[in-house]
């Protein structure tokens, strides 16, 4: 009997009919002989009204408490499944976290999980369908603890390997993983097959289908996923090895995101160990950089290095660098208007001039380009913010994407 773990993100159960209809999904699945665990997300927007709950009561709301709260979502969907599974004559059974047990490590809010008991629900898995809160898990110390926002994907993923499940379905409110956004690019394309490392640059480079950190688990046990529509019967995209990826085009897709910032330190000195005590105290603040520029000094003695960093870490960035002894710079300048655009593609290792091919499209738009970086499958470059879509289009178009 195949094993599936099937995962309903919060719009596929928000609502009471909602989750009814996720019920006659799961019960097809259930009918045609697969052995079913169904992970689920709080209803769509719940969790945000919880955390806003708790901002009121303190804008420094204890972590421990606010994990109590946040699980709390999910455990309703879970119930409310469960008892629309029962309502069609299906055996079946929610299970909360400290009851399976989920064993997590790791801070309040951002914890994963290590390992989960599989025997009870083996057992019942082999008439019934079990039903499991996403997002969350408990402790060593019996604590309830939280995997971060977007969290159920990672317990699909977690629960697939440790239940040795044969597919990972994510189900959610778009029919897959596409070429760019489709609510803004309506010539976007579903893609059918993706590579885990694609998906993964298009996942942090803000396409929201999947949690990087859930698709990076099922990297690295090459769990294959499908990610599909619960509101059609269409095809979903399938997610798995690179081996298994035939690449006709060099550009798989092409990502953007709005929420980064760039700062540039001008005249700082041009010797060993200054972008060391330039980046360090950020580190111990545990703010991410992203980008990073150098450029070569003209006066040998100082140079400017530019940064780009999250939108929200500004502030905290300017005013740890403001506060940093050790490094003496001329002045510091900000931009929080940019956006970042990226084209992903696994096949661009073995195509040339997709470089310059972005470059000459983006000039052709007069497009100005404030920073660059690349990875194997990736090239990002930093743009004023009011180009972004006109960037993404045309990129799109010259990658044959359209
Ligand atoms: N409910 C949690 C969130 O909104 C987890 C999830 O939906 O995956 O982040
Ligand atoms: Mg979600």
């Amino acid at each position: 009997m195949v094993k599936k773990v099937l995962k309903f993100g919060g719009t596929s159960v928000g609502s009471i009919e909602r989750i009814q209809h996720v019920a006659n999904i799961i019960k097809k699945e259930h009918e045609s002989g697969s052995k079913i665990i169904a992970v689920v997300s709080a209803m769509s927007g719940r969790t945000n009204e919880l955390i806003k709950l708790s901002q009121e009561v303190s804008k420094d709301f204890d972590k421990r408490e606010l994990d109590v709260l946040l699980s709390s979502g999910e455990q309703v969907t879970c119930a409310l499944l469960s008892g629309a599974l029962k309502d069609l004559n299906l055996k079946a059974k929610s299970w909360l976290n400290w009851q399976i047990p989920i064993l997590t490590e790791g801070d309040h809010n951002n914890s994963r999980i290590i390992n989960v008991n599989v025997d009870r629900i083996n057992n019942f898995l082999n008439s019934g369908v079990a039903v499991i809160p996403g997002f969350q898990g408990i402790s060593k110390n019996g604590e309830i603890t939280t995997l971060g926002r977007g969290g159920s994907d990672a317990t699909a993923v977690a629960l697939a390997k440790l239940f040795n499940a044969d597919s990972c379905e994510i189900y959610t409110d778009v029919d897959g993983v596409y070429s760019t956004d489709p609510k803004k690019i309506p010539v976007a394309k579903k893609i059918d097959k993706i590579s885990y490392d694609e998906m993964l640059e298009l996942s942090s480079l803000g396409a929201k289908v999947m949690q990087s950190s859930a698709v990076q688990t099922a990297m690295m046990y090459n769990i294959p996923l499908e990610v599909r529509s619960t509101f059609t019967d269409r095809k979903g995209s399938k997610i798995f090895d690179q081996q298994n990826i035939d690449y006709s085009k060099s550009v798989t897709g092409v990502a953007y995101s709005k929420d980064d910032a760039k700062i540039t330190l001008i005249g700082v000195q041009d010797k060993p160990g200054v972008a060391a005590d330039v980046f360090e105290p950020l580190n111990k603040s545990q703010i991410n950089v992203d980008m990073v520029i150098q450029n070569v000094s003209s006066d040998e003695k100082t140079t400017d290095i530019t940064f780009t960093i999250k939108r929200n870490d500004l502030m905290k960035t300017l005013q740890i660098l403001q506060e940093n002894g050790k490094i003496k710079y001329k002045s510091i300048t900000q931009n929080d208007k940019v956006s970042k655009v990226s084209i992903v593609g696994a096949g661009m290792v073995s195509t040339p001039g997709v470089t310059y091919k972005m470059f000459r499209g983006l000039a052709e738009e007069k497009i100005n380009i404030l920073a660059i970086s690349t990875s194997e499958i990736k090239l990002s470059v930093i743009i004023d913010e009011n180009s972004t879509l006109n960037a993404v289009k045309k990129l799109h178009t010259i990658f044959d994407l359209d």
